[in-house]
């Protein structure tokens, strides 16, 4: 069980001292319907950086839409439209675009990411790569990355993962999945435009959704909760309650609104608190049997009462509300040695056990704990 969170003032010093995050926020958010035709005003004081030239990278699904002749791409740019399903972002998929932008064509003024949580992730992550040697796998981790990134700027597609507004880009390495995290990875700039989201499939809107829900219910939860992650995360939730449960639920222009800035405002929350066993779980799932982020945590979360019972009560409402059925007895298929696996993953996570069951976490749960975890899915 996770227990009372306890005062703050109880908390051993070395807990409280990680709550002093000196934490980089994006430089400039524009936000609104049509924002997104800013673009072009935005890049055109930063052409002359480096060699000149923008590279884009935006989601596969707008290759043949009407946002690509939008797109103020100019002679010389580069466009590049990445699918990504099913894989998530690759430390391989980083380097391979860095290695040949710089190869052949030189550094590029700055970068632009259109697409969901994956195109923000690596639009960050390239920034970040364009500027520090070697591969993205030795910069996996907290502050590693030696030298700032060329400018980068992001405007997210479809809303709940909050990468858009996030200190870390989440990469897939040979052996973790984790994010490049450090002062430089924010973007220097996004644009929220919710006109940009109404076309996301009914079921995605809903797991990407949750994925801000299932944040908020995880930060203000733990240990590390505070004034700062309560104030962020009352708000996403009182926002998702509204999109997902109000009287007027469902995908509506007035929702999307709604959604896009609860996506930015629960992860704002979990910056400054931490994500915990839902995302611990997440992580497994997504490095053993490449589960989406968002569809990872919604398996998860269902089976998770022990520690976050009004919050999964409240999901399940939700689920109901908006005619979503998420598979069961998944880990009937499972080999005991997959499980492990993904115990394993979970529980190299410290950092969310931390915060979810308490600095004595590992007196609690144990690899054992975490399989019969896995095995509720
Ligand atoms: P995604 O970027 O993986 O895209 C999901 C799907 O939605 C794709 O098929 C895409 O083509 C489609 N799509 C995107 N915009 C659309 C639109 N407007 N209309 C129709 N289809 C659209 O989705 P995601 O869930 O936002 O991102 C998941 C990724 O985000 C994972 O790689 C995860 O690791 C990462 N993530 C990062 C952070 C962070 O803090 N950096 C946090 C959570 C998740
Ligand atoms: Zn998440």
């Amino acid at each position: 069980m996770a227990g009372d969170p306890q005062p703050l003032c109880s908390l051993p010093i070395t807990i409280f001292n990680n709550l002093h995050k000196n934490f980089k926020n994006i430089d400039k958010i524009v936000f609104g319907r049509g924002s997104f035709d800013m673009l072009g005003g935005i890049l055109d004081g930063r052409r002359n950086e480096n060699d000149g030239f923008f590279l884009f990278v935006v989601d596969h699904y707008f290759k043949d839409k009407p946002l690509a002749g939008r797109l103020p791409a100019r002679p010389g740019d580069i466009v590049r439209f990445i699918d990504v399903d099913p894989e998530e972002p690759t430390t391989a998929q980083v380097d391979a675009l860095r290695d040949e932008v710089l190869s052949t064509r030189g550094l590029p003024a700055g970068m632009v990411g259109i697409g969901g949580g994956s195109i923000m992730d690596i639009a960050k992550a390239t920034s970040l790569m364009f500027t520090n040697e070697g591969s993205s796998v030795q910069y996996q981790g907290l502050d590693l990355i030696k030298k700032p990134g060329i400018y980068h700027l992001g405007v997210p597609t479809i809303s709940g993962t909050g990468a858009e507004v996030a200190m870390t880009a989440v990469l897939t390495g040979p052996e973790k999945k984790l994010g490049l995290k450090c002062e430089f990875t924010p973007f220097n700039q996004v644009i929220l435009d919710p006109e940009l989201i109404s076309t996301v499939p009914r079921e995605r809107w809903f797991y990407t959704g949750m994925d801000t829900y299932i944040h908020c219910i995880e930060s203000e939860t733990g240990f590390l909760n505070n004034a700062f992650s309560h104030a962020y995360g009352d708000q996403a939730l009182k926002l998702c309650r509204e999109i997902y449960l109000g009287e007027h639920s469902g995908q509506t222009p007035e929702n999307d609104d709604k959604l896009m800035v609860a996506s930015m405002m629960g992860t704002l929350s979990l910056t400054y608190s931490e994500v915990g066993i839902c995302h611990a779980l997440s992580y497994g799932l997504a490095m053993v049997f490449h589960e989406k982020h968002c569809y990872a945590n919604c398996l998860a979360f269902q089976h998770l009462e022990d520690y976050y019972p009004e919050g999964v009560r409240e999901f399940r409402q939700m689920l109901k509300r908006n005619n979503i059925v998420l598979p069961t007895g998944l880990s009937r298929n499972w080999t005991d040695e997959q499980i492990t696996a993904m115990a394993h993953v979970a529980y190299n996570l410290s950092h969310m056990w931390n915060h979810a069951i308490g600095p004595d976490w590992k007196e609690k749960i144990t690899i054992e704990t975490i399989k019969a975890l896995f095995k509720r899915l």
